[in-house]
C-alpha cells in the first residue's frame, strides 16, 4: 500500500475514534481476557467485519498454549471454515509434515493461527480493513502464548503482522524482529503445493527455525 493510501486510512480510522496505540498494549487488549479459551469465546461472537456474515465457524487457532513457535497463516479456507480448525486442508498437511520432519515436533507442540479468523469468500486475500479489525485478536494470542518465534506463512501474514509489504521471495529466510520476538517469513504452504520447485527454500526456512530452537 502506498503512503498516501496509508495516510487516508489512518485519517479514516482517526475519524472513527481509533487512537494510536502500542501494538502489544492496545486499548482493545485492555478489555480482552488473558486466557485463550475466554478470548476464543469473544471471537466466536465477533461481528466486527463482513467476514462474520459468511463464516460457518470462526477458526481461532490451536496448539500448545505455551508454544515456542507460533505459525501464522492468512485466513481459513474451505475445510478450516467447516471444521473450525486451522490448516487442516492440503496446505495444512504440508505444514504438518514439515513440523514433524524438519522441526521434529508435532502440531500439538506449536501454536497455529491466522491473520483473520473467518474465511474470506472464495479464499480471497483479506482486505486491509478485515486484517486490521481482526489483528487485536492475533496480538492478544501472541501476548498470551508468548512464543519466541513467529513464523509468517506467506506475504499476507508477514505484511499484516509487521507492516512490511514486500514480496515473500524477497524477505523469506531472514529474521525480523517484533519487539523481542523473532519473525521468520516463509512461503505459504499452498504456494509450495502449486510451485513445488520452491520446496527446497521452504525446507531451508524450516531448518533455520530449527536452528533457533
Ligand atoms: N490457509 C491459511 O492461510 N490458513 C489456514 O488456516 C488454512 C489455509
Amino acid at each position: 500500500m502506498n503512503n498516501l493510501l496509508k495516510l487516508k486510512l489512518l485519517y479514516k480510522l482517526k475519524e472513527a475514534g481509533v487512537e494510536y496505540f502500542d501494538e502489544f498494549q492496545s486499548k482493545e487488549d485492555i478489555n480482552m481476557p488473558n486466557e485463550l479459551k475466554e478470548l476464543e469465546k469473544i471471537c466466536k461472537n465477533c461481528t466486527l467485519c463482513d467476514l462474520s456474515k459468511t463464516r460457518t465457524n470462526i477458526v481461532f487457532g490451536e496448539g500448545n498454549p505455551n508454544a515456542k513457535i507460533m505459525f501464522i497463516g492468512e485466513g481459513p479456507g474451505y475445510y478450516e471454515d467447516k471444521s473450525g480448525r486451522p490448516f487442516v486442508g492440503r496446505s495444512g498437511q504440508l505444514l504438518t509434515k514439515y513440523i514433524l520432519e524438519v522441526l521434529n515436533l508435532t502440531r500439538e507442540d506449536v501454536y497455529i493461527s491466522n491473520i483473520v479468523k473467518c474465511r474470506p469468500p472464495n479464499n480471497r486475500v483479506p482486505t486491509i480493513e478485515e486484517a486490521i479489525t481482526c489483528k487485536p485478536y492475533l496480538l492478544k494470542q501472541i501476548k498470551i502464548v508468548n512464543p519466541e518465534i513467529l513464523v509468517c506463512l506467506g506475504k499476507t501474514a508477514f505484511h499484516y503482522l509487521i507492516d512490511i509489504d514486500y514480496p515473500i521471495s524477497k524477505v523469506r529466510g531472514q529474521i525480523f524482529k517484533l519487539k523481542e520476538k523473532k519473525v521468520i517469513p516463509t512461503f505459504h504452504p499452498s504456494f509450495i503445493l502449486r510451485n513445488p520447485k520452491f520446496e527446497n527454500e521452504f525446507k531451508k526456512d524450516f531448518e533455520l527455525i530449527k536452528s533457533l530452537l
